[in-house]
């Protein structure tokens, strides 16, 4: 480390990379940028606007911790306001002026600094690098026979298009993930018609959705503890805790308890046995990410939402015919079948100390020592990186825990005025002998197909509880790291 006040980049604008900013400016950092190769704040809350996006973990959960908001308007919020959240904690902590929008990094290639290059050319230097460039960006565009066929409007559901009017359209919707049911849910509250093509039914997990009253609101305004008495909720908390355990021990009664939930939802909430048998799942609940809805069903059972299960044969100039030859005129088709999961960083060019490249350490499958360090790649630090915990609980909390993680790791090259630090091949690879292991046990290795698998069907998860996850957080492991 030069004498030079130490110099930060973090790559991308989104919920993890305004959290290292702030971060590292409370800290009493000055020289820190942030580089978005977009022209907004936001990540997946900007790129995804779809008609009934919202966040299905409680609002005030899916907050910084440093920054509260008493005006969440419900338990669970819609995304606009999410993204409108992220804009104001923007504005409030100044990190505006920081940011270099429209800046797509393609290139960081480490000396003993790193180098960054931008795809118009410019170039800028860091000591330390922190990639927060998110798991779900890169949109996947199915391969259905006959979609380049299709002559109407197509969009996928993460580049909606707020152009194209909806009113007498008749809507194709593929794909029932988190995004699809949401989608369709509202296209059907809001009376559209709708052809829904689910390829696999889902689980779904009833919850709750009510509004804060004025009253409420003030109350929170008054009173912090108001807020944490939600955001550390005992019945959330004990969730969160309950859903983790029973992923790592899939026989437990934590796991039994969510697949009774699911199941009677399904038996209870949808009356029609014909479509209830269509919807009804054939692998263990929570194998694909859990759905969170509070109406997806009565959605379904509604006139002008046809569900489709039988599978999608050929996509047609004027709709999409289905394995039982059935053709369904649609005008719009919306793709809401997901992202690739295993790009995380890429496609940026990341070259680390000894010739090594990140394309070359990921080749096998992406990761990092405890989600945070690579080999070889020394002060590139993840947030919400491979084998980071997903799940149904807020990745705000996973990135802030994360961060204090970090934190460790900089003010030990700052303090020892070294040049960087990086986890060493021994501590990644014993680390990813464990975490294999473990999660090929838990219940997203149980059998069903999800964009948590990676190319050899190994769940990309953290594999063990919430507790385990939050315990390691709070200190690196040194003798795990290597100084230089
Ligand atoms: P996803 O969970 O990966 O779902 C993709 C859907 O597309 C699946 O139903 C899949 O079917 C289907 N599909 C893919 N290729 C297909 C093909 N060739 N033919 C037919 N169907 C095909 O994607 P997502 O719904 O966008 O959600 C991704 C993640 O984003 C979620 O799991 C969640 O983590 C996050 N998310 C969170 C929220 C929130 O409220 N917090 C909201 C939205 C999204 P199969 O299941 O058969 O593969």
């Amino acid at each position: 480390m030069s004498d030079k006040k130490p110099c930060f980049i973090i790559l991308g604008a989104g919920m993890s990379g305004i959290l290292a900013a702030i971060k590292l400016r409370m800290a009493g950092h000055t020289n820190v940028s942030i580089y978005e190769k977009a022209d907004r704040i936001g990540g997946t809350w900007r790129d995804n606007s779809y008609p009934g996006l919202s966040c299905d973990v409680p609002a005030h959960a899916y907050t910084y911790e440093f920054a509260p908001n008493p005006d969440w308007t419900g338990y669970f919020a819609p995304g606009p306001e999410v993204q409108a959240y992220f804009e104001k904690v923007v504005a409030d902590f100044d990190v505006m002026p920081i940011i270099n929008f429209n800046s797509e990094i393609v290139r960081a290639t480490w000396t003993d600094r790193w180098e960054i290059e931008t795809s118009d050319g410019r170039i800028d230097n860091a000591d330390f690098v922190i990639a927060a460039t998110g798991v779900l960006h890169h949109p996947k565009i199915p391969d259905i026979k006959g979609l380049d066929s299709f002559a109407g409007i197509k969009f996928h559901s993460a580049r909606w298009d707020h152009s194209v009017p909806l009113e007498g359209k008749r809507i194709g919707v593929i794909g029932n993930g988190s995004t699809g049911i949401q989608m369709v849910t509202e296209l059907a509250k809001r009376g559209h018609d709708v052809v829904h093509f689910q390829r696999s039914p889902q689980w779904i997990m009833p919850v709750v959705q009510f509004a804060y009253t004025e009253e409420e609101k003030a109350v929170f305004r008054a009173s912090r503890e108001a807020i944490d008495a939600i955001r550390y909720d005992p019945v959330y908390i004990g969730n969160v805790q309950r859903f983790t355990k029973g992923v790592v021990d899939i026989e437990s009664p934590a796991m039994k308890e969510i697949e009774a939930y699911c199941l009677m939802n399904l038996e209870q909430n949808v009356h029609d046995p014909v479509l209830r048998e269509r919807l009804r799942p054939t692998y263990r609940a929570a194998c694909k990410r859990l759905i969170y809805s509070p109406d997806y069903y009565a959605a379904a059972q509604m006139p002008n939402l046809l569900t489709v299960t039988c599978g999608i044969d050929t996509i047609l100039p004027h709709g999409v015919r289905d394995k039982e030859g059935i053709e369904h005129k649609v005008d719009l088709l919306v793709l809401a079948t997901g992202f690739y999961s295993d790009r995380f960083v890429r496609p940026i060019d990341v070259q680390g100390r000894n010739g090594a490249t990140l394309e070359a350490a990921w080749k096998e499958r992406c990761n990092g020592y405890y989600a945070i360090s690579i080999p070889d790649f020394p002060n590139f630090f993840m947030l919400n990186g491979p084998t980071s915990p997903v799940g149904n609980f807020s990745l705000i909390d996973i990135a802030e825990r994360q961060w204090a993680y970090i934190e460790q790791l900089i003010a030990r090259v700052i303090d020892g005025n070294a040049h960087g630090i990086h986890a060493t091949h021994k501590a990644l690879a014993d680390y990813e002998a464990r975490r294999i292991k473990a999660a090929k046990e838990t219940i997203f290795g149980s059998g069903c197909t999800s964009w948590y698998l990676d190319a050899q069907g190994v769940p990309i998860t953290w594999p063990w509880d919430y507790d385990t996850f939050a315990e390691k957080m709070k200190a690196p492991d040194f003798e795990a790291f290597e100084v230089v």
